[in-house]
């Protein structure tokens, strides 16, 4: 049995104001509809590309074609709407004709309504113990009413911390937005079920560690209790989650709200190679930057990844779905700019790649959509998953100790705007995913001599694998000696790097006298703790010479013999 949820009271209450597209110059329907539905969503006219931009820096604009832009009004921000004094159109609020809540657990793992909040709860616990070899059920944090944020790990020794590429996948983010909701917990299912099977699923499941976080913002799903009943795009402050995210230019930064700081935490400690953020409200992919109007340097890869995921869609799908923008694909920024958001918090920030897909125009899909939803998806997000294993990865090592290294991975004459990686602090594994080419990856760390590879990517090779074993630099300075002064190349053509004890740092007086005591020269400079000072006595006859470092104003004095050697050229 389904139950079919409609809340006529509240429309019948409304009736006469809202839809018709009357404007309210006072805006008392919107203050109605936020007082009934948690938020109020309106269409205005297009502004223009700049204007759009401001705008969307101020309200949360959920989508926008050439004509009209849609704004999302929460309790939080909808008086300062009314008080800009913005022509607008309300939306009529989702009637929720067809949309379905289960009535139990099984019915729900049908995968045609929605599940309750405990049964969601209860659905993500079930698939975690029913394959508990490659599950493991985890969580990214809590909202602020408290409702754990689950996130599924699947892979292969799911409780070991393995080098592989980590691949998150992640919905409703925005909480009125849920059929990506539904989508992910199959998903996490099918995975699950089908990593024993020899197929592309268990292919994912053992090379690549798989997150799979189905609700991201449960307290704008849940908004009203167990069930999901007229859900909102905020979170219970009435911020949108997905213009939360640090950004490297917005001043001030937004305040984090608890949500958004887990989650920030979470991926920190993940740092997937590749992720995905699933929406709805419109029917298109959409790939970095969303705050930045320039190309990112990995656009070809963005590109190719999302017209594969949108062409792989439209085999399957009715025709015209997900044809929007350019074919089912678009820049964020073409589309229009945000900031905040988390795709480019994880690209810019954590050396990620992060995509969002809006999967529906209609926000709250109907329970009897879902199964469509599924079928013109799964395919395209599991050809999603595997783009994570084309590219390089490896481990990045000391020589000497085997340690790992935390490198920085560069790609010269290429990376801009952060787009380089990191390897990992704790393992040293990298994984960067690059279209096919010859790439020269440039590896650094500090105290190690840079390493360059080449990698030759081939289409439809898997991951190559290369790891890199750096070697401490001559610039890793010795110890200052526990008295006296360390100094050197000695003997030197009189450039010398000198180093003093931590006591003799900060304003010193160095010293330069011949053998006979005489003083040659005299300077005083900054010292700092653990770094050389650089001196230059180039232009003194060969011989013996002490050097003298004196801390101001009172000492104490170090000081230690050099030989500058001349060659003989003339
Ligand atoms: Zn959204």
């Amino acid at each position: 049995m389904k139950k079919f949820l409609v809340i006529p009271l509240f429309l019948l209450l409304l009736s006469g104001k809202v839809g018709h597209g009357q404007q309210s110059p006072a805006g008392s329907d919107i203050r109605g509809v936020v007082m009934l539905f948690g938020q109020a969503e309106v269409d205005i006219a297009y502004p223009g590309f700049n204007a759009m931009n401001r705008l969307a820096s101020r309200f949360s604009v959920s989508s926008c074609d050439g004509t009209t832009a849609r704004l999302c009004l929460s309790p939080r921000d909808f008086e300062q709407f009314i008080a800009a004094g913005i022509p607008y159109k309300l939306v009529k609020p989702d009637e929720r004709k067809g949309f379905f809540t289960a009535s139990s657990v099984s019915e729900a793992m049908h995968w045609q309504s929605y599940p309750t909040w405990k049964h969601y709860d209860t659905i993500m616990h079930k698939i975690a113990d029913h394959w508990p070899e490659v599950c493991l059920l985890d969580t990214i944090g809590f909202s602020i009413m408290g409702r754990a944020v689950l996130a599924l790990k699947i892979s292969d020794n799911p409780g070991t911390d393995e080098s592989e590429p980590a691949v998150m996948l992640s919905s409703s983010i925005h909480g009125d937005e849920i059929a990506g909701f539904v989508l992910l917990m199959r998903l996490a299912e099918y995975l699950a079920a089908g990593s024993g099977g020899g197929g592309l699923a268990s292919e994912l499941v053992s090379g690549l560690e798989i997150w799979i976080n189905p609700l991201a913002n449960p307290d704008g799903a849940y908004r009203n209790g167990d069930t999901i009943v007229y859900p909102v795009r905020a979170n219970s402050n009435g911020y949108d989650l997905n213009r939360n995210f640090p950004d490297p230019e917005a001043s001030p930064p937004p305040p984090l709200q608890k949500e958004t700081r887990d989650m920030i935490k979470f991926l920190e400690a993940k740092r997937f190679a590749l992720s995905v953020n699933l929406h709805s409200g419109a029917e298109v992919v959409n790939y970095p930057w969303d705050r930045w109007t320039r190309i990112h340097p990995d656009d070809v890869w963005f590109n190719t990844v999302c017209r594969r995921y949108a062409d792989t869609v439209h085999l399957y799908a009715e025709p015209g779905y997900m044809t929007f923008l350019n074919n089912g694909v678009t820049r964020g920024w073409e589309w229009y700019v945000i900031t905040g958001g988390r795709q480019d918090f994880v690209t810019w920030g954590l050396g990620g790649r992060e995509v969002t897909i809006e999967i529906d125009d209609t926000k709250l899909t109907p329970g009897s959509n879902l199964e469509a939803m599924w079928e013109w998806h799964h395919r395209s997000l599991l050809r999603y998953i595997s783009e994570a294993l084309s590219g390089v990865t490896g481990t990045v090592t000391d020589t000497d100790t085997g340690d790992p290294l935390s490198a920085k991975i560069f790609i010269a004459g290429h990376d801009a705007d952060s787009s380089h990686i990191y390897s990992d602090t704790l393992s040293g594994a990298y994984c960067r995913l690059l279209p096919p080419g010859s790439w020269n990856l440039i590896f650094s760390c500090p105290g190690y001599e840079p390493y360059t590879i080449t990698a030759v990517l081939t289409s439809g090779e898997p991951l190559l694998i290369r790891d890199v074993q750096m070697e401490k630099s001559g610039n890793d300075y010795p110890d200052p000696p526990g008295s006296g002064l360390l100094i050197w190349p000695n003997p030197s053509d009189g450039k010398v790097s000198i180093m003093p004890q931590e006591q003799v740092t900060g304003e010193v007086t160095v010293t330069l006298a011949n053998a006979t005591g005489a003083l040659i020269r005299h300077y005083r400079t900054i010292a700092q703790p653990g770094l050389p000072v650089v001196c230059d006595f180039g232009s003194l006859p060969y011989g013996m010479y002490i050097i003298s470092v004196r801390k101001e104003p009172v000492g104490p004095v170090v000081r230690g013999k050099a030989v500058f050697k001349r060659l003989i050229t003339e």
